[in-house]
């Protein structure tokens, strides 16, 4: 595929992705206003992939803006790409459908584009988004994913979703829906954390041999939100490497980190609620990095991932202990 020109990718079931999303997620300390201005800022730039998700806490202000930027006539609901995600809490699969639902309702959408399951660590069920015990420690559920997936096949079923995916699975979890008897679609995608620093190099040779689209998420180094993300990890956008390939394309580093992630094939997540980055991102259709260049990248991993999900160490799906 000629990334050059390709703005969009067929995924297994035929629906098509475009290629550059647009992430919208924010630590708590944002006013929710921001997002909903940069969603607007972003469809009128023209990306059509938003990726959102219930645990954002945003889905009223990135619906509201979907919908004010399609009665102003800039876009068609149809043009649009949304993504969104079943939370960790409503894994148990009689609790899926219900989950969908709140979030459409909160969207005022018909439906959604690409749903998929937030992570494989399923949580105490309730109205907590983070369940904690008396001593701070997340409480976790016991679910099989498998029972999970059917009943996301269910709500692609039901219209309420195009495409069904997956988030933060590794092989063995994506191989467990993949083998399960009487499988009746494969998810369309696995989103993880990748960029030059963690590359995803094995999950993502493994993902294209099943027709598995690979979606980047903090592809930029991160919302470095000190919640989750050591303060102490290397800026992704201040390496060297990438400053260098910046100057000599005349572009950002922040391009070249997302341009790499198109021309191996993944579809790249960018967040941005500021103006002139959300704008500069999406050039990034105008310049080719060579091959050279691409083995320059690909030698900065450092298995390095900004979000190790560090409070679900001890839960029994937690998809990171192995090698890949
Ligand atoms: P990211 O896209 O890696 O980076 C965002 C950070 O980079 C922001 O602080 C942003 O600041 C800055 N930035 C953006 N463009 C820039 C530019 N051109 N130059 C300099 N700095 C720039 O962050 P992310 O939020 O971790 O990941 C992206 C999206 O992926 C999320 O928003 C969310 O939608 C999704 N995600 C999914 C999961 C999951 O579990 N599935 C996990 C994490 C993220 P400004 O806003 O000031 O530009």
């Amino acid at each position: 595929m000629d990334f050059h020109k390709d703005t969009s990718m067929e995924m297994n079931d035929g629906h098509r992705i475009p290629v550059v999303g647009f992430g919208t997620y924010a630590p708590d300390t944002v006013p929710k206003s921001k997002c909903e201005e940069a969603v607007k800022v972003a469809l009128e730039v023209g990306y059509r992939h938003i990726d959102s998700a219930y645990f954002y806490n945003n889905e009223e202000e990135v619906g509201r803006a979907i919908r004010e930027k399609i009665a102003d006539g800039t876009v068609k609901r149809e043009d649009i790409f949304y993504t969104g995600k079943l939370w960790s809490t409503f894994c148990a699969p009689e609790r899926v459908q219900s989950a969908l639902e709140k979030s459409l309702k909160k969207l005022k959408f018909d439906y959604i584009d690409l749903y998929i399951i937030h992570t494989p660590m399923a949580l105490k069920p309730g109205d907590d988004l983070l369940p904690v015990d008396e001593n701070g420690e997340v409480i976790f559920d016991n679910v099989d994913l498998r029972a999970t997936w059917e009943a996301m096949e269910a709500c692609k079923d039901a219209g309420l979703v195009k495409s069904i995916g997956v988030s933060n699975f590794n092989r063995r979890q994506l191989e467990m829906i993949l083998n399960k008897p009487g499988l009746k679609y494969k998810p369309v995608c696995n989103q993880v954390e990748c960029h030059p620093y963690f590359n995803q190099r094995k999950l993502l040779e493994f993902c294209k041999s099943k027709n598995i689209i690979l979606v980047a998420y903090s592809a930029l180094g991160s919302h470095r939100d000190e919640k989750w993300v050591d303060q102490s990890t290397p800026l992704l956008l201040e390496d060297p490497v990438l400053n260098g390939l910046a100057k000599k394309y005349n572009q950002s580093p922040a391009h070249v980190a997302l341009r790499y992630q198109l021309q191996r094939g993944v579809v790249v997540l960018a967040k941005s609620f500021t103006r002139k980055h959300i704008e500069d991102n999406f050039k990034v259709f105008d310049f080719q990095l060579t091959e050279e260049d691409m083995k320059a990248i690909d030698s900065l991993n450092q298995n390095l991932r900004y979000d190790p999900f560090q409070k679900c160490l001890a839960h029994p799906e937690y998809p990171f202990a192995d090698e890949y």
